[in-house]
Parts: C-alpha cells; structure tokens; sequence
C-alpha cells in the first residue's frame, strides 16, 4: 500500500507507543481506587489517544500511530481483550531458576505482567483493529498498527502450571496462535490500517539468550537447545502472514525497551539471528539501528534483505534529541547497504512499551519524531 498524498522517498514513522500524560495516569489510578466510573476512563483514553496523534501530526511524521495509550503494554494487551489469555504478574510465577536470570538482568519483575494461556485460543474480539478505527476518524495521515508477534506472544504465555491444560506443549499451540494473529491482520487490512506490524523483541533476545532463558525458566518451556528457537520465531511468524494479502506487514526486532542502564540492557548485532530474518516472508523488516548495542549494517552485506527497512534511527532510550545531522548520516550509510529506496525512518522503538515505564519523556520523544522528519527533508533534497 502506498502512502496516502506521498510518493516521496524517505517516509518517517513511528513503532507504536508513546508516553501517557499524567492525567491518563491518574485517571487509571481513580478507575482502579473505584473512584471513577469506566465511562469516564473511555473518554479519557479516547481523550489520550486524540492528543497523541495530534501531537505526532505537529511532528510532521508520515504515519502516525494511537500512541498504544489504552494499552497496559505492547504485549499485555492481548489479555484484556482476548480472556483466553490472563494477565498475571510475572512474580506470581517465579520459581528459583527463574529468579537467578531476573536477577542477572537487573529486571524490573514486579512491574511485568504476562498474557497466560488460561483457555483454547480464539479470536473472540479485535486485538487492535478497533484502535485503528477510531484513530483513523481523527487523522487524515496513514496509521500504522503494531500488534505483538507470534514468537514474543508464545514465549510469554505458555506456562507450563497454567497453560498445559489446553496446550500440552507450546508447540500444540502454534496453529491457534498463529490463527488468532492472522485473522486480526486480516481485520486490520479491512480497517484501513497503512502497515501491520509484529513485535518481536522476543527475536532481538537472541543476542544473547539471558531474557530467553528467564522466560524458559518462568514458563517451563524446556528446549534441548536455546539456539531451536531460531527456526521457531521465523516458522510461527510465516505461519502468521501466510496467505495475507493486501496489507504490508513488517516485524519489528528489537533489544528490549527497559529504562534500565546500558550495561544491564542486551549488545550484539543482526548476525546472532540474520538466518531466520532473511527467511521472514513479510514487507518490512523495523531494525534497532541507531543504539550501538545493535551493531553494524555490515550483516546485510553478507545477507541481503529482500523487501523494505524501517531503520531505526531515533534512540529512545537517550534523553538527548538527536542532531538533524546525526540522523542523515545514520540514514545515509544505511542506504549504502539496503538502498535509498527501500528505507522509511523510525525510532528504534516505542517511546513507552507499557504504561509504567516510559523511557523518555513526552515532551522529549515529540521533538526527537520532529528532528527526524527535519532529517527526512535533508535526505530527500540530497537524493532527488
Ligand atoms: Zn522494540
């Protein structure tokens, strides 16, 4: 699908969350304490999402998103939408070996919650595509829909205790996961949504497997190798997108999106998963690229990428805005590798994965979506 009103090279955009204002924050809190009626809430995220995408419209972005602001997070949400998944806090599940990893990874466990299998998977309401809906009453710009991937959504919610009832293995669950997903893509191609995206953070895992193996240990999901799940992100996700047609659909990797300090948060480059990346059946691959943790554009030399690049250009987790400058020189030794003409510029991720933990503030993560359009006009001057 192309751009509404553009054809021009170098189109921007988002990933999806961006940081809930304080009275939304409250709001929750009164609607928690019983102190304020659901109506009331529904106005207020209706209120949310309305500011968010006039905001990024201030922005000059291309492709403009809901902000996720009614969601709990990128990956939660299924849960309170969907009640064959539960939300349940991850200290609820741990178990000792399980605490060793959280503990390695200075992880933040009692503000996760996780989706839980609790019933036979079945989309028995829309994941996101009512979001879309209502966005797109109020805005003229394309919107963009992420939604959790199928390898992140199962490595999160199939637990052993809770899960094993419905699905003996994670395994048995792949057909109705990957189901449930396809029909939503499809709901959100009928909805009018410009580009489908899954997150798959659980993939950028890979670098180094210590979230991986917490999530293995919290789950039970016993693997004889951690290294079998490459071939298991890349087969559930082309199990996903499989016979979709009319909707670009991408999958964004990315390292994790924590406030924590660097050295807590995951290194290593593309190469640690670029087989079953380059094996992806989808449009657009959306890249972590401008933190250095993940590493060079050199991979791609090596394993061409055949479709498009959301690169990410933005780092969220910095509170400094990037220069203009610094952004057209990131973009421009990317085109190096993947061509100008296949790459659309976005922050590495979301500026707010889940409600508590917003990594900058809004007011930051509004002027670094305008300093990367002010980046995209450089870039198009330069190559037309
Ligand atoms: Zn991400």
């Amino acid at each position: 699908m192309v751009m509404k009103g553009s054809h021009q090279i170098f189109p921007t955009s988002v990933v999806g969350s961006l940081p809930r204002p304080e009275w939304l924050m409250d709001g929750i809190s009164k609607f928690e304490r019983g102190e304020l009626a659901e109506e009331q809430l529904k106005q207020y995220y209706d209120e949310a999402v309305i500011l968010a995408i006039k905001q990024q419209e201030m922005t000059g972005v291309d492709e403009v998103s809901d902000g996720e602001q009614r969601r709990f997070s990128f990956l939660a949400f299924v849960a309170e939408r969907i009640p064959s998944f539960k939300m349940i806090p991850a200290s609820e599940l741990m178990n000792e070996d399980a605490a060793r990893y959280a503990e390695k990874m200075n992880l933040p466990v009692s503000i996760i919650s996780n989706p839980v299998i609790v019933g036979p998977i079945k989309r028995t309401a829309p994941l996101v595509a009512d979001e879309v809906k209502f966005a797109m009453k109020h805005t003229q710009k394309p919107v963009m829909a992420p939604i959790i991937g199928p390898f992140t959504l199962l490595i999160n919610s199939w637990n052993k205790a809770k899960s094993s009832r419905y699905y003996k293995t994670p395994e048995d669950a792949f057909l109705d996961l990957t189901r449930l997903l396809r029909e939503e893509v499809l709901a959100l191609r009928d909805a009018g949504a410009s580009f489908v995206q899954l997150d798959e953070p659980a993939i950028g895992n890979f670098v180094d497997f210590r979230y991986t193996k917490w999530l293995l240990a919290l789950n039970g999901w016993k693997v004889n190798d951690v290294k079998e799940l490459h071939r298991v992100s890349a087969e559930l996700i082309n199990m996903t997108v499989k016979g979709v047609t009319g909707i670009k659909v991408g999958v964004h990797i990315c390292r994790g999106n924590w406030p924590a300090d660097e050295e807590h948060l995951s290194h290593g480059g593309y190469e640690n998963m670029i087989e079953e990346i380059i094996d992806l059946k989808v449009d657009r691959l959306v890249l972590e690229y401008a933190t250095k943790r993940a590493g060079t554009y050199d991979v791609f030399k090596e394993h061409p990428w055949h479709g498009e690049i959301g690169l990410g250009v933005i780092d969220v987790k910095n509170p400094q805005v990037e220069s203009q400058e610094e952004i057209v020189d990131r973009v421009e030794e990317a085109s190096k590798v993947f061509g100008s003409e296949t790459i659309t510029l976005n922050p590495d991720c979301g500026f707010a994965s889940g409600r508590p933990w917003p990594v900058v503030t809004r007011q930051i993560a509004y002027r670094k979506l305008s300093a990367q359009t002010e980046a995209a006009k450089i870039l198009r001057r330069k190559h037309n």
